[in-house]
């Protein structure tokens, strides 16, 4: 990246912080993103936002699912919308939710509160410029196969469109891996992007995994890294989910796993405060 970019901690010393609904995520502020990798039915969604919440700050659900395989379940579309921010409204949660294509970006920011590109449209340009001249936070996800500079100046196409509020998610990346785990979460990511852009940075150690039971110990390790908060799929039934189940905690872990992020968030902010021994 040469010149000075809108991204960059040289463009903006300080960090900016995202508000979504009243949360704010960046500068300090962690916030913890939790639901369905989709919504399936009206009681799924409701149950899980009922039981997330107060440990949860912002509710996901997808509506619109960028699925690998075309046969695999898409996503209730205008009614996955619907039940969402029904949820969200219904237990005091906003929401995310990830839009797919150009022409339901207006539609969606119209009714959720933060907009999720996905790593499978991370260089959609057109959906970032998109994104980016509508008024809601964006959640943009690095690519499978994306850089650290290109994930960057993915959202400086954002930020270049006029809209500054933008999250950084890192959601793992391609490499030979094998099977034990879906992707190689790339947590060198986080201090590194920290120190480029003023922009908060989530990881996503469920995709980054895709397996419950590695999403506790990366979770801890992400905020470790310095994160401004996680994003973790959560589903009651994981073993009938319509969509990653395998990498689904249930909500009573999810619910231990964030309180034990609280702990070690604070332990952390009183170390970069000097700690008690100053
Ligand atoms: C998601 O978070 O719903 C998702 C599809 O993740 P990714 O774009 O990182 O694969
Ligand atoms: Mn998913």
């Amino acid at each position: 990246m040469e010149g000075m970019h809108l991204v960059s901690r040289e463009y903006k010393p300080e960090d900016t912080v995202v508000t979504v609904g009243e949360v704010r995520i960046g500068g300090g502020h962690r916030a913890y993103i939790a639901g369905p990798c989709s919504v399936e039915d009206e009681g799924q969604i409701m149950e899980i936002a009922r039981l997330i919440q107060g440990r949860a700050h912002i509710l996901r659900g997808g509506a619109f699912k960028p699925r690998t395989s075309p046969y695999s379940f898409q996503g209730l579309g205008e009614e996955g919308l619907r039940l969402l921010v029904q949820a969200g409204r219904a237990f005091g949660l906003p929401v995310v939710t990830e839009v797919l294509s150009e022409e339901e970006v207006e539609r969606v920011a119209e009714q959720v509160d933060m907009l999720q590109i996905g790593a499978r449209n991370m260089q959609n340009y057109a959906l970032l410029k998109k994104v980016g001249a509508q008024k809601k936070p964006v959640l943009l996800k690095r690519g499978l196969a994306a850089t650290i500079e290109e994930l960057l100046l993915a959202a400086e196409y954002i930020l270049a469109a006029g809209n500054p509020q933008v999250v950084l998610c890192e959601r793992g990346i391609r490499t030979f891996s094998g099977s034990l785990t879906r992707n190689t979460l790339d947590l060198s990511a986080v201090p590194i992007l920290k120190q480029l852009t003023h922009l908060p940075v989530i990881v996503d150690p469920s995709h980054g995994t895709g397996r419950w039971n590695l999403v506790e110990p990366l979770a801890k390790a992400a905020l470790a890294v310095g994160a401004d908060g996680v994003m973790i799929e959560v589903h009651t039934h994981p073993q009938e989910a319509l969509s990653d189940g395998p990498q689904s905690l249930k909500p009573e872990r999810f619910r231990a796993l964030a309180a034990e992020l609280d702990a070690l968030a604070e332990f952390l902010d009183g170390r970069s405060r000097g700690g008690a021994n100053g």
